[in-house]
């Protein structure tokens, strides 16, 4: 490290206190690491990675280190092939560089956060989608690398949907310069695919061009109780047909998480006197027709019996109040007192969310007995933020002893159902392995091939998101 210190100064490259950068979010994970280097441009990205691979030292890159499968940080026991390793992170690289409102993109380096760079866009008239609970730390080179979702992807997809060009720098230091601001490209194979959902797997995204969209005058929410989980698919499908394209967010939520909120949580409101045992957070966007469209929408789904009450968001505080539900539900807010819990992210297709549900939770029950299953989430992408904990009946160490057993079963229905076992988290080092299960050979194969091109050393990201071979 001497070399970067010389080069760069104890401000950029740090080696003490580095508590912070060595562990995640909630500390779930956590490794050494020798440094912490935050460069302030691309060239120095690029001279710290060739600085890396040519020395033997492993790189790690890290944004708003929120992610939630342990990719952000080094491996608790270190580099696979003993290397040291060196914490990348992008926090300096905090610039927007430029909003072309013609053209309707943003170009922003990777260290910006969502937050600051949907306030920017705003203030311009547009719409930078991309939105989900962690806005204010999450950077837009992670939520690239992750290939991150959130709350609008029904409306306007996910992060590599917004994608129109990109820079990143391989693991030898050399930069790919594909900064375009283009809807339309037929030259080939699109290089920049390659750093996206890649977690630093392939090099690190030092700047992006986003594409903007126009922004929307109006958002009214709807907090819904559904008449029965049976009746989400049927509230789905006439939300889509009635709404003429405005849903933006459609997000389930059973009670038992409004109830755990309200307890860790007591400013939030329950927006019902009498619970019910579904709810959605329906979101409309668009312009002066909202409000009439979004009655109507309701009107039609009472009458079809698939909805018992609703309740209007009628000011900004009303608003926040369901958002705010919405954004504590997760778990780890919810459930410590569970503790033990399986936390799953997977996608199926969205017709067949309330058969999955239906067929889960009797199957990891039949495994251990007492085993409970909670979800929630992004369920109009077909996207359900899964839970399995042991209820109070369960044998704790028979649940424990048998996790594996029980995360396999779960993976296993997911793929049964036509599902990926990652929608939106990633995979970083907490689903390596479950991930060789769901990935063919030749698919194996192509994404090994690659990362050795790329990454002859094994010096980026060492151990994350690809599976090791199966002896
Ligand atoms: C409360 C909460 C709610 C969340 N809700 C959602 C949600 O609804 N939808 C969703 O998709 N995610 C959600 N997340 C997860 C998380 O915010 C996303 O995964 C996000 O994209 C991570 O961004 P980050 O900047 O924090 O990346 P980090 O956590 O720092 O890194 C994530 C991965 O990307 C790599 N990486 C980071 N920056 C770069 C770069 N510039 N170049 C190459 N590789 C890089 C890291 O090595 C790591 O593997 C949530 C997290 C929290 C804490």
């Amino acid at each position: 490290m001497g070399m970067l210190r010389e080069r760069f100064g104890t401000s950029t490259v740090l080696t003490t206190d580095l508590d912070g950068y060595e562990s995640d979010w909630g500390s779930k994970h956590a490794g050494p690491a020798i440094a912490v280097v935050r460069p302030s441009t691309t060239n120095e990205v690029s001279i710290v990675l060739a600085t890396c691979d040519a020395n033997g030292v492993a790189v790690v890159p890290q944004g708003g280190n929120t992610g939630l499968c342990g990719g952000s940080v080094p491996l608790a026991d270190g580099h696979p092939e003993g290397k040291p390793t060196v914490i990348l992170s992008l926090t300096q690289m905090n610039r927007i560089l430029s909003i072309d409102v013609d053209r309707a993109t943003v170009t922003v380096e990777a260290g910006v956060t969502i937050q600051a760079l949907q306030e920017a866009c705003a203030a311009e008239g547009l719409l930078f989608a991309p939105d989900w609970g962690a806005r204010g730390s999450a950077q837009v080179g992670g939520g690239i690398s992750t290939n991150a979702g959130g709350l609008n992807v029904l409306r306007w997809g996910s992060l590599r949907s917004q994608v129109l060009g990109l820079e990143a720098v391989l693991p030898d230091g050399r930069v790919y310069d594909g900064l375009r601001a283009l809807r339309k490209d037929a030259t080939g194979l699109d290089v920049k695919q390659m750093f996206i959902g890649t977690e630093g797997t392939l090099g690190i995204v030092t700047a992006a061009v986003f594409a903007l969209h126009p922004l929307p005058s109006t958002h009214r929410t709807a907090f819904v109780a559904l008449s029965g989980l049976d009746a989400l698919m049927p509230f789905f499908t006439l939300c889509r047909s009635e709404s003429g394209g405005l849903v933006s967010a459609f997000e389930l939520m059973p009670e038992d998480g409004i109830r755990r909120v309200r307890e860790n949580a007591p400013q939030a409101q329950h927006p019902f006197s009498e619970p019910s045992e579904w709810y959605v957070l329906l979101r409309l966007s668009g312009g002066d027709e909202v409000d009439e469209v979004l009655a109507k929408t309701l009107e039609s789904a009472a009458a079809a019996g698939v909805i018992t009450d609703a309740v209007l968001a009628a000011t900004s505080d009303q608003e926040q109040n369901l958002w705010f539900i919405r954004d504590e539900v997760p778990p780890p807010f919810t459930f410590d007192e569970y503790g033990n819990k399986y936390k799953f992210d997977m996608a199926i297709p969205v017709d067949r969310v309330v058969e999955f549900f239906d067929a889960a939770g009797p199957l990891v029950d039949s495994i251990v007995a007492g085993t409970k299953t909670f979800g929630f989430g992004h369920v109009g992408d077909g996207n359900l933020h899964f839970n399995m904990y042991p209820g109070p009946d369960a044998d704790l160490e028979d649940y424990l002893t048998r996790g594996e057993e029980l995360v396999g079963a779960i993976d296993e229905l997911t793929w049964t159902f036509g599902g990926t076992i990652s929608a939106e988290h990633g995979i970083g080092q907490v689903m390596r392995q479950r991930l060789a299960r769901q990935k063919s050979t030749v698919e194996l194969d192509v994404v090994r091939a690659v990362k050795s091109a790329l990454d002859p050393n094994n010096t980026m990201n060492p151990g994350k998101v690809i599976p090791r071979p199966q002896s």
